[in-house]
């Protein structure tokens, strides 16, 4: 990483965008606009990595509940809800905003695949040293074994999950024979596991209604 005048450019993707890539120093939770300008670069660094969003979704304002973090899917797009030490401590922010701001390109309802969770908490520890906070990443359960599965892809877990991308479109909708027939020197047992729905789902089943007031409605993102 390399840091000119404010501007830090992560190596991969020097040249192709820039990032303020500073945290705040007021308290997250009540900082709206600090949050949706993150979520923004962060929405630019994964699509910068893994491709283009799904743009007919919306984007909304991100929230903070205590059974965050996780993504909420609203009729016509989707948001990031924050989890309780989120409130206080940007470095938390990031971690838990990245991870989900992979499940924002292609929003559903969960489950999604280990592949995809994989590819989020590998975004979010990319994310965490593109912004020089401490890195938070698990070590054991779930989330460590799909990490350790998508680091076994050829080119590493991003790449592979920008060639998913590009030719299935979401993460979640790849087959078992997808990832074969693009993965041919990799282990087919990886491969199955990664295609399959994923063990843990944070997320409450159904719909929300659509926020009475998008943020984003009075700052667009200039995309
Ligand atoms: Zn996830």
């Amino acid at each position: 990483m390399t840091a000119t005048a404010g501007l830090v450019v992560a190596p991969s993707i020097a040249g192709e965008i820039k990032l303020s890539a500073r945290l705040p120093s007021t308290v997250p939770e009540h900082d709206a606009h600090g949050i949706w300008a993150l979520q923004q670069e962060l929405i630019t660094l994964a699509e910068s990595l893994l491709g283009k969003r799904d743009h007919t979704k919306k984007i909304y304002q991100p929230a903070f509940q205590e059974n965050g973090p996780r993504l909420e899917i609203t009729l016509d797009g989707a948001f990031v809800v924050l989890g309780r030490y989120s409130k206080v401590y940007w470095p938390t922010v990031i971690c838990e905003m990245a991870h989900e701001t992979v499940h924002l390109l292609n929003p559903i309802l969960c489950p999604t695949n280990w592949l995809e969770e994989g590819v989020a908490t590998e975004f979010s520890i990319y994310a965490q040293n593109v912004y020089s906070v401490p890195v938070q990443s698990p070590e054991f359960g779930p989330y460590f074994e799909a990490l350790t599965m998508v680091r076994a892809l050829p080119s590493g877990a991003l790449a592979a999950a920008n060639k998913v991308r590009k030719a299935v479109g979401a993460l979640s909708a790849v087959s078992f024979q997808q990832l074969r027939t693009l993965f041919p020197s990799c282990d087919s047992a990886i491969l199955r596991r990664l295609s399959e729905k994923f063990a843990t789902c944070p997320r409450p089943q159904g719909t929300v209604p659509i926020p009475e007031e998008p943020y984003q409605s009075k700052r667009s993102p200039k995309r």
